[in-house]
């Protein structure tokens, strides 16, 4: 497995692999890496010749510095699982190198669709992620790049991203990897305590539970349904949110053949998780 720690590796390396006229995916991530992750690689290496996966920690999509700051890094780690999974090369940049002009963002439209959920909770994170993102697919230029649905919201916007700016890449949707007992793997949750952990599982049950009550009930009582059951946890819920799975709006009655999901974050003490679920 190559390590790359400068764009300009990585342009070397993407120009000799684009002369050779080998397929590239690639794979974004922040690391603390976990199975979740993995399921992306794993797909991208059974559909390219070459894949790329890149670690960083984007600094511009954490509105909370101390969310950033106690973001999980285990890089060696990261390195040996990418090398087990079969990853061509990782790359590894620093702050300074993807931002010589200072960590700022972009600012994007996307129709709406940043301005629902983790866009209206979490101010500023999706001109982020888009910023890095696009950085990324200058460099890279992917045939394929890999997002996960445990972040249904990013993966939207990057989809119209790329249709907004006509990118060549192929997005390629994965579905949710989970723990055993339902918990969305995420590298945030090994910052969770036992007790902690254990409460989490409570949001997997919920979305479950409000997927069935939904069946006989209105959007509007299914909401409600989903605060009382987090009433009863010791999670703090920031949103539950029922929307359309294209246009990520609200809806508040269902239309015949429309798509919905449900969308939650909480808190497990200070340790912000989220999860979505198709409810249909
Ligand atoms: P992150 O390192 O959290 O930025 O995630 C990198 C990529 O992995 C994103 O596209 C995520 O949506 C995806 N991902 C993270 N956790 C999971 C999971 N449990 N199942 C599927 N994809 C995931």
């Amino acid at each position: 497995m190559i390590l790359l720690r400068k764009p300009e590796e990585v342009q070397n390396l993407i120009t000799e692999l684009k002369s050779s006229h080998k397929s590239i995916g690639f794979v974004p991530t922040m690391g603390a890496l976990h199975s979740g992750h993995i399921s992306l690689v794993n797909q991208s290496t059974s559909e390219n010749d070459f894949t790329l996966v890149s670690i960083f920690v984007n600094p511009t999509q954490f509105n909370n510095p101390e969310d950033l700051k106690k973001y999980p890094r285990t890089e060696k780690q990261d390195a040996a699982l990418l090398e087990t999974a079969g990853v061509d090369a990782v790359f590894l940049p620093s702050a300074e190198s993807l931002y010589p002009n200072g960590e700022d963002s972009e600012h994007f439209d996307f129709n709406g669709l940043e301005n629902q959920m983790e866009g209206k909770f979490r101010s500023g994170h999706f001109d982020g992620v888009a910023t890095i993102v696009q950085k990324f697919f200058k460099l890279i230029q992917p045939d394929k790049a890999y997002f996960g649905e445990k972040d249904f919201q990013q993966l939207r916007i990057i989809q119209e991203l790329v249709k907004q700016h006509n990118l060549s890449v192929e997005i390629v949707p994965v579905e949710i990897k989970r723990e055993s007992d339902g918990l969305a793997m995420s590298s945030r949750n090994m910052r969770l305590s036992p007790e902690m952990r254990n409460e989490s599982t409570e949001i997997y049950r919920i979305l479950t539970a409000a997927k069935s009550f939904l069946k006989f009930n209105s959007i509007q009582k299914t909401k409600e349904f989903v605060k009382k059951e987090f009433a009863k946890t010791n999670l703090k819920l920031e949103y539950f949110e029922i929307a359309d799975e294209t246009s990520l709006l609200p809806i508040s009655e269902l239309k015949e053949n429309q798509k919905i999901r449900g969308f939650i974050a909480a808190f497990a003490e200070d340790i912000r998780l989220i999860d979505n679920m198709s409810l249909n």
